[in-house]
């Protein structure tokens, strides 16, 4: 991804929503005559595979209902907190914001508080303490716990259905995990969940490597390549914190002569981004979780759009559970080439 072309675009939109907003109305014109909300969002880094995903669902779920401003707060939270600022003077009805730092949203929610627009937060999850400071903030997200616990059970599928994977029968699992970005709530509760879903299987498990690659792909590759060098085929499975991570093991696993003849190790996934589903097809990766940009995306447009309208989010009119006044969750789902149509 070339960050001047998102400069561009996000320019662009600037431009537009700039026309739709004249002396400081809140909306632009409609056909019906309404007005149009305009809704801040920014997200912690374009250049993420499935924030991107979200940010294309969001977009696609906006049309017709919402202007949304979207801007890349490049993975530091100051430039997060510049752009809120600045959809704050713009006197936005509402903001999205995907925190670039988590334990940062109280900020975040002392600013929109301060200037009465609600905040609707995605995909990194403020701590309850904050959550609890006002009641027009949510979040929207999904149980880091159940796709801790849908990858660990991919993996005990595989062990009990292949007695040869315990490459040296002493049957303990050794596994090698990639971690996302250390502090994110799916980083270190989808590390804690799969490998207790597999010792809840009752399978034995002896942690070879634990190391953070950052939610990236070339990263991946490279903590996989020490991986290797350090244990090599001792490695019995390679369980990822996401797709990203799990496609660049698969790249080091390839460069050593894994999925050729019967060279082979598990690796799983989660997200169920489109080369990971290709991945599952050829084989390289075992499974993956649905991981449901697009309905996380459509819901925060949805709470967004009713929070500018001045209205409080119900079932009714966003179309999604509302949990404890103020939190929606869109379920995962345990994805292998057999039900890939799931995920696309
Ligand atoms: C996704 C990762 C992504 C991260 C960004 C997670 O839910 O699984 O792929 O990098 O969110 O915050
Ligand atoms: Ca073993």
């Amino acid at each position: 991804m070339k960050k001047w072309m998102f400069g561009l675009v996000a320019g662009a939109m600037l431009v537009t929503a700039g026309c739709g907003s004249s002396g400081g109305n809140k909306g632009g014109g409609t056909a019906e005559g309404g007005t149009t909300p305009q809704i801040g969002v920014a997200i912690y880094k374009f250049d993420d595979t499935f924030m991107t995903g979200v940010r294309n669902a969001m977009t696609a779920a906006a049309e017709g209902k919402a202007k949304l401003d979207v801007v890349d707060s490049q993975n530091a939270q100051p430039t997060q907190n510049e752009k809120v600022d600045l959809f704050i003077s713009k006197k936005y009805s509402a903001m999205a914001i995907n925190p670039v730092d988590r334990t940062a949203a109280g900020v975040i929610i002392d600013k929109a508080k301060a200037a009465n627009i609600p905040v609707v937060f995605l995909n990194r999850e403020p701590v309850a303490e904050d959550m609890n400071k006002w009641d027009k903030v949510y979040y929207v997200g999904a149980k880091a716990e159940e796709s801790g616990t849908i990858s660990g059970q991919l993996i005990v599928d595989y062990w009990n259905a292949h007695p040869e994977a315990d490459k040296n029968g002493d049957g303990v699992l050794q596994y090698v995990m990639l971690k996302g970005e250390p502090g994110h709530q799916d980083a270190e509760l989808r590390t804690k969940f799969s490998v207790q879903a597999i010792e809840d299987a009752g399978i034995k498990v002896e942690a070879l490597a634990v190391d953070t690659a950052m939610w990236d792909r070339v990263k991946g590759q490279e903590k996989m390549q020490a991986f290797l060098a350090s244990h090599g085929d001792k490695i019995e499975a390679v369980l990822a914190n996401n797709d990203d991570m799990a496609l660049g093991a698969v790249e080091a696993l390839k460069a050593a002569g894994y999925f050729q003849g019967d060279k082979y190790v598990p690796v799983v996934g989660v997200d169920a981004t489109a080369p990971a589903v290709q991945a599952l097809q050829d084989g390289t990766m075992l499974g993956t979780v649905l991981n449901d940009a697009k309905n996380q995306g459509a819901a925060t447009v949805a709470l967004s759009t009713v929070l500018a309208n001045g209205e409080t989010p119900t079932k009714e009119n966003t179309g999604y559970d509302i949990t404890d006044g103020k939190y929606v969750w869109i379920a995962y789902k345990k994805i292998t080439k057999d039900n890939v149509a799931d995920a696309q």
